[in-house]
């Protein structure tokens, strides 16, 4: 099975490994992708596209119009950052920064562009309209599509449709979970300061003792999505920290608890935020104590629309067959890809590299991660046959 643009990502398979390579050895952090940045500005200038830099700090935007007539304008996004990890792969192409690794695949996404770049900038015949390619800063918790969006990335021109895929370690190498509505979750933080009254380890009745109050907390907190949500709606409720107390003999003043909800829908999130401050500062003023209880919102649900949805649906069950494209599969993980699609319709989805044969199956961020680069050419063709879609109006169209 093939689509077009396949045979022509298949011709540039080499480039995109060695462009993979290149930037998975000089992994850069959120903010920081100015060599990535150089390297994808250098491309798309070499290609004949109209390039901005620094748009959200280090993100660069590349504007392309096809030969054929057409008003649209379809936006795909590459993110570039990498992650605070040092890696343990024994490869020749391992990362030459010690305490920086490309754990979450954002460098074969930076690749996959570059392919993208490539194809239509050499087959503008093909197509219509105006394409705008997003390459990302800081997608891991640091607010790049945010940042971009704040330095008017949808407008100039204003987006029809945005497209982006996520390789997955989860997913074999000829696999893609394409579905409509939400992908992966929304995520937002939580932070409890517990205030209790500190006293000598010897005498707690003249204490309010904040690391008992914290576990009473922590154990409580875990009804909520036991007990408070539907068992048909999906939440998460987690505290990863526990901080207080400096002493063996010195009951706490005050205990710090960090963690994170993360939800599919509005009213789940909801519910989610109002359970954690009531449980917190109830349990809290039963033992004596007070919470102080924040929860920040963070990026939104992954939501895909169903016109564009069904456009890559249709890309990517021609290359790799209807049975290999997962429609029904979602996560917990969150993306920030979410603050383009809560914008504008489009689709995000999941372009599977893993290869158990080759034991290249480590989880996203593990510092043993690795991808089977076999799906560098079919994000290219995927991504290039579902724009060129798009850009004629497919999504738009019943079917
Ligand atoms: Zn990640
Ligand atoms: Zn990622």
């Amino acid at each position: 099975m093939t689509i077009p643009f396949m045979a022509e990502a298949a011709a540039i398979a080499d480039r995109l490994v060695a462009i993979r390579r290149d930037l998975h050895m000089h992994p850069e952090l959120g903010f920081q992708e100015y060599r990535t940045a150089g390297i994808v500005a250098d491309a798309l200038n070499a290609l004949g596209y109209e390039v901005t830099t620094g748009v959200g700090q280090t993100g660069v935007v590349g504007l392309m119009a096809g030969a054929q007539p057409g008003e649209r304008t379809v936006l795909l996004r590459f993110d570039m950052d990498a992650l605070p990890i040092d890696e343990a792969n024994e490869v020749p192409y391992r990362s030459q920064t010690r305490g920086v690794m490309h754990a979450c695949g954002h460098d074969a996404h930076v690749a996959v562009g570059i392919g993208v770049a490539t194809l239509l900038a050499q087959h503008r015949d093909r197509w219509g309209g105006t394409i705008k390619l997003m390459f990302q800063p800081a997608e891991e918790g640091l607010g790049g599509a945010r940042a971009m969006i704040a330095d008017g990335l949808l407008q100039h021109p204003a987006v029809d449709v945005a497209l982006a895929l996520h390789v997955s370690s989860g997913h074999p190498v000829g696999t893609a979970v394409v579905r409509s509505g939400a992908l992966l979750a929304a995520s937002d933080r939580i932070e409890i300061v517990i205030h209790g009254h500190g006293g000598h380890g010897a005498r707690p009745h003249e204490t309010v003792d904040a690391v008992v109050v914290a576990a009473q907390v922590v154990v409580a907190l875990q009804s909520i999505v036991a007990r408070n949500l539907d068992p048909e709606e999906i939440g998460v409720v987690t505290i990863g920290s526990i901080q207080a107390g400096m002493a063996g003999n010195v009951i706490a003043e005050q205990a710090v608890l960090r963690g994170t909800i993360r939800s599919f829908s509005e009213p789940t999130r909801d519910l989610l935020h109002r359970r954690v401050r009531e449980v917190a500062e109830h349990v809290a003023a039963a033992f004596g104590a007070r919470a102080d209880v924040q929860t920040p919102r963070g990026v939104h649900a992954t939501v895909s629309a169903p016109g564009p949805t069904a456009v890559v649906y249709r890309s990517a069950a021609a290359l790799f067959g209807a049975d290999q494209v997962d429609t029904t599969y979602r996560t917990t993980g969150g993306e920030d890809f979410s603050e383009v699609l809560a914008a504008v319709p489009g689709n995000f989805f999941f372009l599977g590299a893993r290869n158990d044969a080759r034991g290249l199956n480590a989880p996203h961020h593990n510092p043993r991660f690795d991808i089977d680069e076999a799906c560098l050419p079919q994000g290219v063709a995927i991504l290039c046959d579902a724009a060129v879609a798009c850009l004629a109006g497919a999504d738009r169209l019943p079917g």
